[in-house]
């Protein structure tokens, strides 16, 4: 069943493991049960540490994966392949005894949660998101006996997501009820539980030199460059990484010709731990005050003191803002085309938008669904003529351009959506089940008052990095750079820092 490269590398793994697992396994006579038992059972030819046993569990198919002596609550229902073996192998390893790559504290943090929470993923196997969760809530299940989490694969439980309206994935369910959506961190995961640190963890920070607010590129570069000229450098991040997080491919960062979002955040960390950068993860700034030092309130009530403060809050999806939008999300609106695309197979969707991010995503979609909609408030689609010409080859897919939306309709979920035809003034509805919306990004600087922002939110800076306001810098898709890129962030981040340091100097 696996190839034999893959065989190789798992061969590597297997030998890390420390002690014995057994994989308890439930299932039928069905296709994806023999699959799953042809999977289990060459894992364990593969090493005498694992055995497996038939059982009788919650779904069918399934496996559990425990200690000799001990059930973890860790449940894989369908076969943990694709974007998911990761999930799979790391279970086998954590369950033997290997140490998750956790730092103490949050261990201990995990440890101590008491009171009973299962867990309940539901995931689709190309979702480039979905392990984090699978991979956090099986480290969570490891780390304490109280805590169990169950995948379920989408695809082979087909009846299940529908009966629970899942149209997005990772979806999370905690005891029963919904516990959130989308791509979460373990660090995440414990903030919604109640579990993270409140004003009085950060009463004893001294002032910083630099403060950078936001740790997707730009930040982690000028983090990196500020630190570099020996000065007290820390960063608040709402999630660290930002939109990188949510990238699949990269193919335009200069000298890597290939990598994935998750991996470039996992190397902008370490880089950014190596100088002993504070960093305050899942902290969000909420108010920027000038006196004799930059101040900046967090959510939590926690007031920072920066000699200089480099902001690079990047942006987030631009909503539509039509009716029906907010109220479906999730149940029909969705905005990750590779996360969300599986959960639409056989059905028709409309994508929203005819730049180049609104063009791959039906290109995608075409390939999965049964008709794509495209929506263009334009008279003429604006991606590339490359990817005008593929999406035009393609046979499922209707281009409707001069199309204003103006409702997204349902009941409980999605099932058509509404617009009108800027040429003709005439309103048409089309009935389809899921509506992609794919048009740009918003800066994340509402939060600020003093800091001059033009008429799209960017905060305005000069070549320095620097903003109106004295001591505060800004750096990457946050700004008025003309072009919203990595590796165009993280040069202006290091202009920023650079900035910065000018600025204290003179100062
Ligand atoms: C799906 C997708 C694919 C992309 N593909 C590519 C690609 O292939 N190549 C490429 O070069 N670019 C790509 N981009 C663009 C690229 O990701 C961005 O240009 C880049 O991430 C911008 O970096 P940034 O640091 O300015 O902002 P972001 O990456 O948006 O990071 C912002 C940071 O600020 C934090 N933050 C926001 N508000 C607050 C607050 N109030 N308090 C504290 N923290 C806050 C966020 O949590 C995050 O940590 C892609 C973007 C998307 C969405």
């Amino acid at each position: 069943m696996l190839e034999a490269a893959i065989k190789q590398q798992l061969d590597q793994y297997l030998q890390l493991m420390e002690g014995d697992v057994v994989l308890r396994v439930s299932a039928g006579e069905d296709k994806v049960s023999n699959e799953m038992l042809e999977l289990v059972r060459e894992l364990a030819s593969m090493s005498s540490r694992i055995s497996v046993e038939r059982a009788t569990l919650e779904r069918t198919p399934s496996f559990s994966v425990n200690r000799p002596s001990e059930e973890t609550g860790i449940v894989f229902a369908g076969i943990p392949l694709g974007h998911e073996f990761t999930s799979l192998v790391l279970a086998l390893l954590q369950v033997s005894g290997r140490a998750p790559k956790v730092d103490a504290d949050t261990i201990k943090q995990i440890q101590n949660i008491e009171g009973t929470y299962h867990f309940e993923s539901y995931i689709s196997l190309s979702c480039h998101n979905c392990p984090d969760v699978v991979q956090a809530l099986n480290v969570m299940s490891v780390l304490n006996p109280n805590i169990t989490h169950t995948m379920i694969d989408g695809a082979a439980f087909k009846d299940e997501v529908e009966a629970k309206e899942i149209m997005a994935v990772p979806t999370v369910f905690l005891n029963g009820e919904s516990f959130g959506n989308g791509r979460m961190s373990l660090e995440e995961i414990l903030a919604k539980l109640g579990t993270g640190p409140d004003a009085s963890a950060f009463s004893d920070k001294d002032p910083y030199d630099v403060l950078v607010v936001g740790g997707g590129p730009a930040g982690a570069s000028a983090a990196v460059y500020a630190a570099r000229k020996g000065i007290r450098t820390g960063i608040i991040a709402e999630r660290f990484g930002g939109q990188v997080m949510d990238t699949m491919g990269i193919e335009n960062f200069i000298g890597t010709a290939y990598t994935e979002g998750p991996k470039l955040v996992a190397s902008l960390e370490e880089h950014v731990k190596e100088y002993g950068i504070d960093v305050m993860n899942l902290q969000r700034a909420k108010r920027l005050e000038k006196n004799d030092l930059v101040e900046i309130e967090l959510e939590n009530g926690a007031v920072l003191k920066s000699k200089s403060v480099i902001l690079s809050t990047g942006a987030r999806w631009r909503n539509v803002n039509v009716p029906g939008e907010a109220e479906f999300k999730n149940k029909g609106v969705a905005y990750c085309p590779h996360c969300d695309g599986p959960l639409f197979e056989g059905k028709r969707v409309a994508v929203i938008g005819g730049g180049n991010s609104g063009i791959e995503a039906a290109i995608d979609l075409a390939g999965i669904v049964k008709h794509v909609t495209v929506l263009e408030f334009a008279p003429e689609l604006k991606a590339d003529q490359v990817l005008q010409d593929r999406l035009h080859s393609l046979p499922n897919v209707t281009v409707i351009t001069n199309a204003q939306t103006t409702e997204i309709t349902g009941t409980d979920k999605v099932n058509g959506i509404s617009y009108v035809s800027r040429e003709t003034n005439e309103s048409h509805h089309v009935e389809l089940e899921g509506v992609f919306v794919q048009i740009g990004l918003v800066p994340n600087t509402d939060w600020l008052d003093s800091v001059e922002r033009n008429n799209f939110g960017e905060i305005v800076v000069d070549r320095h990095g620097a903003t109106n306001v004295p001591g505060v810098f800004a750096a990457g898709d946050c700004t008025n750079s003309a072009y919203k890129q990595i590796i165009i962030s993280m040069g202006s981040g290091a202009t920023a820092a650079l900035g910065a340091f000018d600025y204290m100097i003179r100062n």
